[in-house]
């Protein structure tokens, strides 16, 4: 029996304390199943204004002006708070790391109405990076490794490297840096290393600057001793262009021998028709006729009219330039033609919001548009919707097709990343498949895909035959939670 390992998850985003894509999802769902597979995890993320203290049940652990983390020329006093993780299986301790002056307010990264970056992330996110490593000193609790996820905890590992490589406490420390999402690095113009306080030495095109500026997560991936990202085929891409690899390719190669690519899995007990509380009408695998009521519900809400025989088409996503939406707007019109009926929840880029603002005033009973954050919605879309519609232009993993699967909502994606490893195209002649795809980004052929999907919707015992494939399918963490035991494993002493 090896050893339980402790680990600390270190991420901006946490479900259920603060989100604003997968990796709220991931960061709530994957230290769960690791605490369950006999290891003592433990979560770390800021603690945001927008946190409600008494709905989050936030402890204080660790006073203000206790302790001071310096960043750039001040010492910004930080304290701790507490919370847990609880489910019917685990109870995973979580820590919130305080400044009310650098995390004290409603956004996570973008003021909420601007829309813009706060103008000094990298002085929130230098103090995290340090704030982490100083207070699990003063908690006392020595982890094997440090799980860092993303841009915001990149300075972890460097600092690890650097500042705190002859700490004692730290001996035996290793580090794992997950990229969810390489086109977010954490870029700072170049004054803003010398706030990070890390050595000199690092302020270079080796260290942590990358084409002359400062760059988080090139730091996570120049100085982590594992990294992993979130699909296999977003493993590759990263490494072998420029288009996916940002800019940072030529580095991600230098490391292959350190990257695993992990599929994320599903949390069952929040994405699955059969328990899902947010939604009027359960089902599962072996009543998937039920799911008909939901969709009756979704287009109430939403206020379009209910035809059985309209297929309705999905989206739930932020509206960036990397979903794809640039040819969801070339299509529009075709798209009209072609007697469906969709259904958008997103925020975002203007330009997408009045993208979808104008067909829906164009086409008032075709398309609904929901342009905020809300989860109760995205699980009715999940259970209403009869097709998921994922057009991106790269995709790291994608959590709403494979959730998608299980609600018998059947994915439309491009050929990327995740959306590649989950989804197989429906071959009527054998029964195979889960969904429908298209490889080139080009509107004409996602257009294609959409008319295949919309073609076999018509043929309802094929249609039948196409959702069950994808509800009998299991994603479920522990497959990917294992991965990430051998990764640790791989770096601590036995
Ligand atoms: P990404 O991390 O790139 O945003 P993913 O598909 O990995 O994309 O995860 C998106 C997550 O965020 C899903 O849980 C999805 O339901 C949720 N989500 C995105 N936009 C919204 C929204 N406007 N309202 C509610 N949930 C949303």
């Amino acid at each position: 029996m090896p050893r339980p390992l402790n680990v600390l998850f270190v991420s901006s985003e946490v479900e259920p304390f603060a989100k604003t894509g997968g990796l709220a999802d991931v960061s709530g769902a994957l230290p769960q199943v690791i605490q369950q597979m006999d290891n003592e995890i433990r979560v770390m993320l800021p603690r945001y204004g927008c946190i409600n203290e008494r709905k989050a049940k936030l402890h204080e652990m660790i006073r203000m002006k206790d302790i001071t983390i310096p960043a750039g020329k001040e010492h910004f006093a930080a304290s701790l708070k507490s919370s847990f993780i609880i489910t019917a299986h685990s109870k995973v301790q979580v820590y919130l790391l305080d400044n009310p002056h650098l995390f004290g307010r409603q956004g996570l990264y973008v003021h909420p109405e601007t829309k813009k970056d706060y103008p000094d992330n990298d002085i929130r996110f230098t103090f995290f990076c340090r704030g982490v490593l100083e207070m699990l000193k003063h908690l006392g609790w020595q982890p094997d490794i440090i799980h860092c996820n993303d841009w915001p905890t990149g300075l972890v590992p460097a600092y690890l490297k650097t500042l705190y490589k002859n700490d004692p406490f730290y001996k035996d420390t290793r580090t794992v840096f997950t990229i969810h999402n390489m086109a977010y690095q954490g870029i700072f113009p170049h004054v803003a290393f010398s706030r990070t306080l890390l050595p000199r030495e690092l302020d270079s095109e080796d260290g942590v600057i990358a084409f002359g500026n400062l760059n988080f997560l090139k730091a996570g991936l120049v100085y982590a001793d594992a990294i992993t990202t979130v699909s296999e085929k977003y493993a590759e891409e990263i490494r072998s262009s420029e288009e996916y690899g940002c800019g940072l390719q030529q580095i991600v190669e230098r490391r292959k021998n350190d990257l695993t690519g992990i599929l994320n899995g599903v949390d069952y007990a929040v994405w699955d028709p059969s328990v899902d509380e947010h939604i009027p009408q359960r089902y599962d695998i072996k009543s998937p006729d039920l799911k008909f009521e939901n969709k009756r519900a979704l287009l109430e809400r939403v206020g379009l009219p209910c035809e059985a025989s309209v297929p309705v088409v999905g989206i739930i996503s932020r509206l960036a330039d990397q979903k794809g939406f640039d040819l969801i707007g070339e299509l529009m019109d075709e798209l009209m033609k072609m007697g469906l009926q969709l259904v958008v929840l997103g925020t975002g880029e203007k330009k997408y919001h009045d993208l979808f603002e104008k067909a829906a005033r164009k086409h008032p009973k075709k398309v609904a548009v929901a342009l905020r954050f809300d989860d109760d919605l995205a699980h009715l879309i999940e259970a209403g919707s009869d097709m998921f519609l994922m057009p991106s232009r790269y995709e790291p993993c994608g959590l709403n097709q494979i959730y998608s699967l299980r609600y018998g909502t059947v994915p439309v994606v491009r050929a990327t990343g995740g959306l590649d490893d989950t989804i197989s195209e429906f071959q009527a002649s054998t029964g195979s498949g889960n969904g429908f795809k298209f490889a080139r980004y080009e509107s004409g052929d996602l257009l294609k895909a959409l008319q295949r999907a919309v073609g076999v919707y018509a043929d309802a015992p094929a249609w039948r035959k196409l959702m069950k494939n994808g509800m009998a399918q299991d994603f479920s963490w522990e497959t990917s939670a294992k991965k990430y035991i051998q990764v640790y494993r791989s770096l601590v002493r036995k």
